[in-house]
């Protein structure tokens, strides 16, 4: 009994048969390519005229698709290759992909220097346009609000070019360095090891690029100020979704760092980063760093902040140059009407004096 190419045995009557069977497809691909089984379709009954060429098309897309790689998800992308950076971009994206590679051989040597880890030796990428491709690459579910993520085990990033702002927070160049410092992090990570908490891996990112991934939010000061921080211990598996308590957990893990660097030494970060490598646990390598644990960390910090500073520090930030004109201009209307309640003073004054000196020169 035939075998049709779908792998479904027939009898010579079978309906399918029709259209595709091995013998009809012998022929119908010529009589070179059954020479040796003439034989064999001669004795076949002749059941097959033409094969269909729509159902001769399918099964080579079919195997077309198979043959194709994890890569070539990426059909109609195009590349750009530097030294250690292979980027992945849509065609419009050209600019895009040579200022992320650019930034990523810069921060290369920048890492090396601040934090003492070297970066993967290779990175790839992703310059994807929607929410859905940063989804499908990530492979993970993310809150709405993120704009870029690394994934360490395969050395890559991928970057949300629809969240990209020029000249702020979120410009490329420092969302690929906040991810950078991720990879980096990454390599240090072995079997055995407790893993490095939130609060201090993406303080180290925000701290060395700047990247937030959110540009709304409210202020840290505004936080210090009103006394609702979030405490470190909580910030040490995950951050919150919700993108105003995300903004306030990414600003104080950096005010954590940055106070590390500023309350003990420059060569704070890097000397913890290896004490980690060496130790494997982070609370340990903290304590042999620094001297204290993550609580003792969080209240130093915490004391360290002036809640009346951080007040008036928050009311300053506010000031913008319009509210600064705007201030102007109420001063100004106060002094014109001062002035003018003296000019009116004056001449009141004056004409009572005149009628005065009339009255008196009566006779
Ligand atoms: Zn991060």
């Amino acid at each position: 009994m035939p075998r049709s190419a779908f792998g479904n045995a027939h009898g010579p009557d079978a309906p399918v048969a029709r259209h595709l069977s091995w013998s009809g497809l012998k022929r119908c691909l010529g009589a070179r390519f059954a020479r040796g089984n003439v034989a064999e379709s001669r004795s076949r009954p002749r059941v097959i005229k033409k094969v269909s060429v729509p159902l001769l098309i399918v099964p080579l897309l079919v195997a077309v698709a198979l043959a194709r790689g994890p890569g070539d998800e990426f059909a109609g992308f195009e590349t750009l290759r530097t030294e250690h950076t292979l980027a992945y971009h849509l065609p419009g994206d050209r600019g895009f992909a040579k200022a992320a590679t650019s930034a990523v051989e810069r921060a290369r040597e920048e890492i090396r220097q601040q934090l003492e880890i070297n970066p993967p030796l290779t990175i790839k990428i992703y310059l994807v346009r929607t929410r859905w491709r940063l989804l499908q690459l990530a492979r993970s579910s993310l809150p709405p609000w993120v704009l870029a993520v690394a994934i360490p085990g395969n050395q890559s990033m991928v970057v949300d070019l629809s969240k990209v702002v020029p000249l702020t927070p979120n410009d490329i160049a420092l969302a690929v360095r906040h991810e950078l410092v991720h990879l980096s992090l990454g390599e240090l990570k072995r079997e055995g090891m407790t893993g490095i908490p939130k609060w201090f891996e993406e303080g180290v990112a925000v701290w060395f690029s700047g990247c937030r991934h959110l540009v709304y939010a409210p202020d840290l000061d505004m936080a210090i100020a009103q006394n609702v921080t979030i405490p470190l211990a909580s910030l040490s598996d995950s951050f919150p979704t919700n993108p105003f308590l995300a903004r306030l957990a990414y600003d104080q893990s950096e005010s954590v760092v940055n106070f590390i660097t500023q309350r003990y030494s420059a060569q704070s970060l890097p000397l913890i980063i290896s004490r980690y490598e060496e130790l494997g646990d982070f609370q340990s390598a903290l304590k042999s760093a620094i001297g204290v644990s993550a609580e003792e960390l969080d209240s130093q910090w915490q004391s360290s902040q002036s809640r009346w500073w951080s007040g008036v520090r928050w009311v300053l930030r506010r000031f913008s140059l319009f509210s600064f004109l705007a201030v102007l201009c109420v001063i100004a209307f106060l002094l014109v009407r001062r002035r003018g309640r003296k000019k009116k003073l004056k001449w009141e004054k004056e004409e009572w004096l005149e009628q005065l000196d009339n009255c008196g020169s009566q006779p």
